[in-house]
Protein backbone atom coordinates (compact mmCIF):
# COMPACT_ATOMS: atom_id res chain seq x y z
CA UNK A 1 0.00 0.00 0.00
CA UNK A 2 1.57 3.08 -0.59
CA UNK A 3 1.36 5.96 2.15
CA UNK A 4 -0.93 7.98 0.42
CA UNK A 5 -3.54 7.64 -2.50
CA UNK A 6 -4.19 10.61 -4.70
CA UNK A 7 -6.71 11.80 -6.43
CA UNK A 8 -8.38 14.30 -9.05
CA UNK A 9 -12.07 15.43 -9.02
CA UNK A 10 -13.20 17.60 -11.77
CA UNK A 11 -16.31 20.31 -10.92
CA UNK A 12 -14.96 20.34 -7.27
CA UNK A 13 -15.77 23.83 -6.30
CA UNK A 14 -18.96 23.13 -5.68
CA UNK A 15 -21.47 20.39 -4.51
CA UNK A 16 -21.22 16.84 -5.12
CA UNK A 17 -17.28 17.54 -5.92
CA UNK A 18 -16.68 19.55 -2.88
CA UNK A 19 -18.75 16.65 -0.82
CA UNK A 20 -16.12 14.33 -2.64
CA UNK A 21 -13.17 15.94 -1.62
CA UNK A 22 -14.14 16.27 1.88
CA UNK A 23 -14.78 12.80 2.03
CA UNK A 24 -11.31 11.90 0.44
CA UNK A 25 -9.84 14.28 2.83
CA UNK A 26 -11.38 11.90 5.83
CA UNK A 27 -9.48 8.91 4.53
CA UNK A 28 -6.49 10.52 3.59
CA UNK A 29 -6.90 10.46 -0.45
CA UNK A 30 -5.08 13.59 -1.35
CA UNK A 31 -6.82 15.51 -3.97
CA UNK A 32 -6.38 17.81 -6.57
CA UNK A 33 -9.34 19.98 -6.48
CA UNK A 34 -10.43 20.79 -9.90
CA UNK A 35 -11.85 24.42 -10.53
CA UNK A 36 -13.79 25.65 -13.34
CA UNK A 37 -12.16 29.06 -14.35
CA UNK A 38 -15.06 31.54 -13.80
CA UNK A 39 -16.47 29.47 -11.69
CA UNK A 40 -19.48 31.85 -9.33
CA UNK A 41 -18.54 28.79 -6.77
CA UNK A 42 -15.14 29.13 -3.97
CA UNK A 43 -12.86 26.18 -4.49
CA UNK A 44 -10.52 28.10 -1.18
CA UNK A 45 -14.06 27.04 0.58
CA UNK A 46 -13.45 22.88 -0.48
CA UNK A 47 -10.05 23.24 0.34
CA UNK A 48 -11.02 24.40 3.80
CA UNK A 49 -13.36 21.86 4.18
CA UNK A 50 -10.60 19.44 3.00
CA UNK A 51 -8.19 21.06 5.70
CA UNK A 52 -10.26 21.14 8.24
CA UNK A 53 -10.75 17.36 7.92
CA UNK A 54 -7.40 16.75 8.56
CA UNK A 55 -6.09 16.28 4.84
CA UNK A 56 -4.48 17.76 1.79
CA UNK A 57 -4.98 19.33 -0.98
CA UNK A 58 -4.37 21.75 -4.49
CA UNK A 59 -6.77 23.66 -6.28
CA UNK A 60 -6.29 23.34 -10.02
CA UNK A 61 -7.86 25.35 -12.79
CA UNK A 62 -9.32 22.86 -15.11
CA UNK A 63 -11.86 23.40 -17.89
CA UNK A 64 -13.09 19.44 -19.38
CA UNK A 65 -13.96 21.15 -22.81
CA UNK A 66 -10.19 21.31 -23.44
CA UNK A 67 -7.91 18.55 -24.01
CA UNK A 68 -5.11 20.77 -22.78
CA UNK A 69 -6.26 21.34 -20.05
CA UNK A 70 -7.62 18.73 -18.55
CA UNK A 71 -3.95 16.54 -19.30
CA UNK A 72 -2.21 19.01 -17.26
CA UNK A 73 -4.68 18.35 -14.51
CA UNK A 74 -3.83 14.87 -14.55
CA UNK A 75 -0.48 15.25 -15.03
CA UNK A 76 -0.77 17.69 -11.75
CA UNK A 77 -1.36 14.71 -9.17
CA UNK A 78 2.04 13.24 -10.81
CA UNK A 79 3.90 16.38 -10.16
CA UNK A 80 2.59 17.56 -7.07
CA UNK A 81 1.75 13.77 -5.04
CA UNK A 82 4.07 11.24 -7.22
CA UNK A 83 1.38 9.35 -8.44
CA UNK A 84 -2.93 9.12 -9.11
CA UNK A 85 -4.80 6.53 -7.70
CA UNK A 86 -8.25 7.49 -8.71
CA UNK A 87 -9.98 9.77 -11.15
CA UNK A 88 -13.69 11.23 -11.00
CA UNK A 89 -14.79 12.93 -13.79
CA UNK A 90 -17.69 14.84 -11.90
CA UNK A 91 -17.58 18.17 -13.87
CA UNK A 92 -21.09 18.90 -15.24
CA UNK A 93 -23.98 21.12 -16.82
CA UNK A 94 -27.31 21.19 -16.67
CA UNK A 95 -29.50 23.45 -19.62
CA UNK A 96 -33.01 23.31 -20.42
CA UNK A 97 -34.12 23.14 -23.88
CA UNK A 98 -37.01 21.96 -25.97
CA UNK A 99 -37.05 19.72 -28.91
CA UNK A 100 -37.57 22.53 -31.00
CA UNK A 101 -34.89 24.79 -29.97
CA UNK A 102 -32.24 22.01 -29.49
CA UNK A 103 -29.97 23.14 -32.54
CA UNK A 104 -26.89 22.08 -32.95
CA UNK A 105 -24.75 24.50 -30.99
CA UNK A 106 -26.78 23.91 -27.60
CA UNK A 107 -26.55 20.40 -28.38
CA UNK A 108 -22.40 20.57 -29.00
CA UNK A 109 -21.77 22.83 -25.89
CA UNK A 110 -23.59 20.30 -23.97
CA UNK A 111 -21.75 17.01 -25.21
CA UNK A 112 -18.74 19.10 -24.81
CA UNK A 113 -18.41 19.04 -21.22
CA UNK A 114 -21.11 16.53 -20.21
CA UNK A 115 -19.44 13.72 -22.55
CA UNK A 116 -16.99 14.23 -23.85
CA UNK A 117 -15.62 15.77 -20.83
CA UNK A 118 -15.77 12.68 -19.14
CA UNK A 119 -13.92 10.74 -22.23
CA UNK A 120 -10.99 13.46 -21.50
CA UNK A 121 -10.77 12.90 -18.14
CA UNK A 122 -10.87 9.18 -18.08
CA UNK A 123 -8.20 8.87 -20.76
CA UNK A 124 -5.92 11.48 -18.82
CA UNK A 125 -6.83 9.64 -15.59
CA UNK A 126 -6.33 6.32 -16.76
CA UNK A 127 -2.61 7.23 -18.89
CA UNK A 128 -1.22 7.92 -15.41
CA UNK A 129 -2.91 4.98 -13.31
CA UNK A 130 -1.20 2.04 -12.57
CA UNK A 131 -2.67 -1.66 -11.33
CA UNK A 132 -5.52 -0.55 -8.32
CA UNK A 133 -6.15 2.66 -10.29
CA UNK A 134 -9.93 3.59 -10.54
CA UNK A 135 -12.06 5.83 -12.13
CA UNK A 136 -15.71 7.08 -11.55
CA UNK A 137 -17.90 9.12 -13.44
CA UNK A 138 -21.29 11.03 -12.92
CA UNK A 139 -24.10 10.17 -15.21
CA UNK A 140 -27.65 10.82 -14.27
CA UNK A 141 -31.18 9.11 -13.79
CA UNK A 142 -31.85 11.15 -17.16
CA UNK A 143 -29.33 9.40 -18.65
CA UNK A 144 -30.46 5.61 -17.69
CA UNK A 145 -33.82 5.12 -16.49
CA UNK A 146 -36.10 8.47 -16.29
CA UNK A 147 -37.42 10.91 -19.23
CA UNK A 148 -37.13 14.21 -18.65
CA UNK A 149 -38.92 16.83 -20.56
CA UNK A 150 -36.61 19.71 -22.69
CA UNK A 151 -33.18 17.70 -21.55
CA UNK A 152 -32.79 15.92 -24.24
CA UNK A 153 -29.43 16.81 -24.90
CA UNK A 154 -28.18 16.48 -21.31
CA UNK A 155 -30.05 12.88 -21.37
CA UNK A 156 -28.36 12.02 -24.46
CA UNK A 157 -25.02 13.12 -23.11
CA UNK A 158 -25.92 11.39 -19.47
CA UNK A 159 -26.44 7.79 -21.20
CA UNK A 160 -23.24 8.24 -23.86
CA UNK A 161 -21.25 8.28 -19.99
CA UNK A 162 -22.88 4.77 -19.59
CA UNK A 163 -21.94 3.31 -22.57
CA UNK A 164 -17.99 5.24 -22.41
CA UNK A 165 -17.66 3.38 -19.02
CA UNK A 166 -18.91 0.01 -19.68
CA UNK A 167 -16.46 -0.24 -22.81
CA UNK A 168 -13.42 1.62 -20.77
CA UNK A 169 -14.19 -0.95 -17.86
CA UNK A 170 -13.57 -3.58 -20.50
CA UNK A 171 -10.43 -1.99 -21.99
CA UNK A 172 -8.42 -1.52 -18.99
CA UNK A 173 -9.31 -4.81 -17.09
CA UNK A 174 -6.44 -6.57 -17.93
CA UNK A 175 -4.36 -3.35 -16.68
CA UNK A 176 -6.39 -3.94 -13.28
CA UNK A 177 -7.72 -0.35 -13.44
CA UNK A 178 -11.33 0.11 -12.75
CA UNK A 179 -14.12 1.88 -14.48
CA UNK A 180 -17.46 2.79 -12.74
CA UNK A 181 -20.50 5.01 -13.04
CA UNK A 182 -22.60 6.39 -10.48
CA UNK A 183 -26.20 7.59 -11.68
CA UNK A 184 -27.36 10.51 -8.97
CA UNK A 185 -31.37 11.16 -8.51
CA UNK A 186 -32.32 14.21 -7.34
CA UNK A 187 -29.57 15.81 -5.03
CA UNK A 188 -29.35 19.20 -3.48
CA UNK A 189 -26.21 20.99 -5.40
CA UNK A 190 -26.18 24.42 -7.10
CA UNK A 191 -27.09 22.82 -10.25
CA UNK A 192 -30.46 21.71 -8.58
CA UNK A 193 -31.22 24.30 -6.95
CA UNK A 194 -30.86 26.25 -10.06
CA UNK A 195 -34.92 27.18 -10.33
CA UNK A 196 -34.16 28.51 -14.74
CA UNK A 197 -32.22 24.84 -15.63
CA UNK A 198 -33.70 22.46 -12.99
CA UNK A 199 -36.30 22.05 -10.14
CA UNK A 200 -35.26 25.34 -7.94
CA UNK A 201 -35.32 24.75 -3.97
CA UNK A 202 -39.15 25.05 -3.99
CA UNK A 203 -39.74 21.99 -6.98
CA UNK A 204 -36.84 20.15 -5.25
CA UNK A 205 -38.83 20.42 -1.71
CA UNK A 206 -41.94 18.78 -4.03
CA UNK A 207 -40.09 16.56 -5.52
CA UNK A 208 -38.74 15.24 -2.26
CA UNK A 209 -41.58 14.18 -0.85
CA UNK A 210 -42.43 11.54 -3.67
CA UNK A 211 -39.59 9.95 -3.29
CA UNK A 212 -39.84 6.80 -1.24
CA UNK A 213 -36.79 8.33 1.07
CA UNK A 214 -39.22 11.05 1.82
CA UNK A 215 -36.54 13.70 0.58
CA UNK A 216 -34.07 14.43 -2.03
CA UNK A 217 -30.20 13.73 -1.77
CA UNK A 218 -27.26 15.16 0.30
CA UNK A 219 -24.05 15.34 -2.00
CA UNK A 220 -22.46 13.66 1.13
CA UNK A 221 -24.38 10.67 -0.12
CA UNK A 222 -22.98 10.50 -3.53
CA UNK A 223 -19.61 11.10 -2.46
CA UNK A 224 -19.95 8.01 -0.38
CA UNK A 225 -20.43 5.82 -3.01
CA UNK A 226 -18.45 7.35 -5.56
CA UNK A 227 -15.99 7.34 -2.81
CA UNK A 228 -16.66 3.63 -2.10
CA UNK A 229 -16.54 2.76 -5.87
CA UNK A 230 -12.76 4.28 -6.43
CA UNK A 231 -11.91 2.89 -3.36
CA UNK A 232 -10.44 -0.91 -2.67
CA UNK A 233 -13.30 -2.50 -1.57
CA UNK A 234 -14.68 -2.11 -4.79
CA UNK A 235 -11.59 -3.87 -5.96
CA UNK A 236 -14.04 -6.66 -8.40
CA UNK A 237 -16.57 -4.29 -9.33
CA UNK A 238 -15.92 -2.55 -12.75
CA UNK A 239 -18.24 -1.22 -15.47
CA UNK A 240 -20.91 -1.12 -13.38
CA UNK A 241 -23.50 1.74 -12.65
CA UNK A 242 -24.52 2.29 -9.39
CA UNK A 243 -28.26 4.10 -8.53
CA UNK A 244 -28.21 6.35 -5.55
CA UNK A 245 -31.61 8.50 -5.96
CA UNK A 246 -33.59 7.41 -2.12
CA UNK A 247 -35.74 4.71 -4.63
CA UNK A 248 -37.01 7.56 -6.81
CA UNK A 249 -36.53 5.76 -9.68
CA UNK A 250 -37.81 2.15 -8.28
CA UNK A 251 -40.96 3.70 -7.30
P1 LIG B 1 -22.64 21.68 -9.40
O1 LIG B 1 -23.14 22.68 -10.37
O2 LIG B 1 -22.42 22.11 -7.99
O3 LIG B 1 -21.29 21.02 -9.91
C1 LIG B 1 -20.90 20.99 -11.25
C2 LIG B 1 -19.48 21.52 -11.33
O4 LIG B 1 -19.01 21.37 -12.67
C3 LIG B 1 -19.39 23.00 -10.97
O5 LIG B 1 -18.41 23.18 -9.95
C4 LIG B 1 -18.94 23.65 -12.27
O6 LIG B 1 -18.09 24.75 -12.09
C5 LIG B 1 -18.22 22.52 -12.97
N1 LIG B 1 -18.10 22.72 -14.41
C6 LIG B 1 -19.04 23.18 -15.27
N2 LIG B 1 -18.52 23.28 -16.51
C7 LIG B 1 -17.23 22.89 -16.43
C8 LIG B 1 -16.16 22.79 -17.36
N3 LIG B 1 -16.31 23.11 -18.65
N4 LIG B 1 -14.95 22.35 -16.92
C9 LIG B 1 -14.77 22.01 -15.62
N5 LIG B 1 -15.73 22.11 -14.68
C10 LIG B 1 -16.95 22.54 -15.09
O7 LIG B 1 -23.69 20.50 -9.42
P2 LIG B 1 -23.59 18.97 -8.95
O8 LIG B 1 -24.98 18.53 -8.83
O9 LIG B 1 -22.65 18.79 -7.84
O10 LIG B 1 -23.00 18.30 -10.27
C11 LIG B 1 -22.00 17.29 -10.24
C12 LIG B 1 -22.36 16.24 -11.27
O11 LIG B 1 -23.52 15.54 -10.83
C13 LIG B 1 -22.70 16.80 -12.65
O12 LIG B 1 -22.12 15.99 -13.65
C14 LIG B 1 -24.21 16.68 -12.68
O13 LIG B 1 -24.74 16.62 -13.98
C15 LIG B 1 -24.42 15.41 -11.91
N6 LIG B 1 -25.77 15.17 -11.40
C16 LIG B 1 -26.33 16.02 -10.49
C17 LIG B 1 -27.62 15.76 -10.04
C18 LIG B 1 -28.29 16.65 -9.04
O14 LIG B 1 -29.49 16.45 -8.76
N7 LIG B 1 -27.62 17.63 -8.47
C19 LIG B 1 -28.32 14.65 -10.51
C20 LIG B 1 -27.71 13.80 -11.43
C21 LIG B 1 -26.43 14.07 -11.87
Amino acid sequence: MPEFEVAIVTGAASGIGRALSVHYAQRGVRTVIGTFPGDPHDPEETLRRVKDAGGAGVIHEVDVRSTESVDAFARRAVDEYGRLDYAVANAGILRNAPLHELFDERWNDMLDVDLTGVLRTLRAGAAHMSEGGSMVAVSSIAGGVYGWEEHAHYAAAKAGVLGLVRSVAVELGPRQVRANAVIPGLIETPQSLDPVNSLGPEGLERAGRDIPWGRVGRPEEVAEVIGFLTSPAANYVTGQALVVDGGLTVK
